[in-house]
C-alpha cells in the first residue's frame, strides 16, 4: 500500500514528489511539513487494530488493498488531535501517575492506548478525544453530566444510541481487556477525556453552558465476552472480504441518517473514497456520493 496526496486539481502525487517541489503554482499547505508528517504507510500485518475494527468491512478492505489517498488540506485539521496527543504524552513522561501511548497486542488485535493512570494503587484508562464545542452538547447531555457533577461524574446509562459514543465505549473496553491480560491488573475506571478544540472563554460558556475546556466523561464497562464477540466477528468479516472481495457500499448498511447526516461518512470520514468509487465502478455499481 502506498500513500498518495490529492492536489487541489484532483491529481495524485507521491509524498516524495510533493516534498521535493509542489507541482501547482503554490502549495496547498503553508509548507512541506504536512507532507512529511503524513508520508508513512501503515502496512497490514494480518490483524485488525482496535480502532480499525470499528469501521465498516468495505472501508477496512479498501484501506488495506489500495493506495491511501490523502487530502493534505483536510488532514491539517486532524493534525490538531495528533499534536494534542503528543503534548499529553510529553507531559505524562514527567509524572509518576501516567504512562502514555502503550502498545498492546494479542492474537486477535493490536493497538496503542492513550493513557494508563495510577492513583493510590488503582488503575484508570484515559482516552483523549478532541471534539468541537457543538459536539459537547450531546456528549454531556447523554451522560447527564452538568457542571455540578463535574468533579465526580457518575455513569448513567440512558439507552439512547449514539454511534460515536458507542465506538469509544467498545474501543476503550478492548484496550482495558488487553491491558488487564498483559499486565495482570484491574482497571477501576475508564474516561473519555473530551478536549474542546474550539473552546472560547468568552463564547462557549454563554452559548453552550460550558464552564470548562475539558470534561472527563466516564465510560461504562462492558461484558468481556460481548466485546470479544464484536472483535471476533469483525476479524471474520475482514478475512472473508480479503479472500472474496466486497460487493456492498458501507452506506447500504448504515448511511448515518440517524445522525441527520447521510453521506458524511463517505464524504468526510473515509480515506478510501476514491478507491471505493473506482472499485465499485469495476463491478458495475455507481457510488451514491461520487
Ligand atoms: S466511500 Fe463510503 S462506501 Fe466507500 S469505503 Fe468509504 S465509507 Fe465505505
Amino acid at each position: 500500500m502506498n500513500i498518495k496526496y490529492k492536489c487541489p486539481d484532483n491529481k495524485l502525487v507521491s509524498p516524495e514528489d510533493c516534498i521535493k517541489d509542489c507541482r501547482m503554482s503554490h502549495r496547498c499547505c503553508p509548507s512541506a511539513m504536512p507532507a512529511h508528517v503524513n508520508k508513512h504507510t501503515r502496512s497490514w500485518k494480518g490483524k485488525l487494530s482496535v480502532t480499525q475494527a470499528l469501521n465498516p468491512t468495505t472501508q477496512i478492505y479498501l484501506s488495506i488493498n489500495n493506495d491511501r489517498i490523502i487530502n493534505l488540506q483536510r488532514n491539517i485539521y486532524s493534525m490538531l488531535g495528533t499534536i494534542n496527543h503528543s503534548r499529553h504524552e510529553a507531559g505524562g513522561a514527567h509524572t509518576d501517575e501516567l504512562e502514555c501511548e502503550i502498545f498492546l497486542e494479542d492474537e486477535l488485535n493490536a493497538g496503542t492506548t492513550d493513557q494508563l493512570q495510577c492513583v493510590d494503587g488503582k488503575y484508570y484508562l484515559r482516552d483523549i478525544k478532541n471534539k468541537k464545542v457543538m459536539q459537547a452538547k450531546w456528549i454531556l447531555d447523554y451522560e447527564k453530566i452538568g457542571d455540578k457533577d463535574y468533579a465526580l461524574p457518575t455513569w448513567r446509562q440512558t439507552g439512547k444510541k449514539l454511534k460515536d459514543r458507542d465506538d469509544v465505549v467498545m474501543q476503550m473496553n478492548r484496550y482495558r481487556m488487553l491491558l488487564e491480560k498483559s499486565r495482570g491488573i484491574t482497571i477501576e475506571g475508564m474516561f473519555m477525556d473530551v478536549v474542546f478544540i474550539d473552546y472560547s472563554p468568552t463564547n462557549s460558556p454563554s452559548r453552550f453552558g460550558l464552564k470548562y475546556q475539558y470534561y472527563g466523561v466516564p465510560v461504562r464497562k462492558l461484558d468481556d465476552d460481548f466485546v470479544l464477540d464484536f472483535y471476533k466477528k469483525a476479524d471474520a468479516r475482514i478475512k472473508h472480504a480479503l479472500k472474496n472481495g466486497v460487493d456492498k457500499f458501507c452506506y447500504e448498511d448504515d448511511d448515518w441518517k440517524e445522525f441527520g447526516a447521510p453521506g458524511n461518512r463517505c464524504n468526510f470520514y473515509c480515506e478510501s473514497k476514491d478507491s471505493c468509487i473506482e472499485y465499485f465502478k469495476k463491478i458495475g455499481k455507481d457510488h451514491k456520493y461520487a
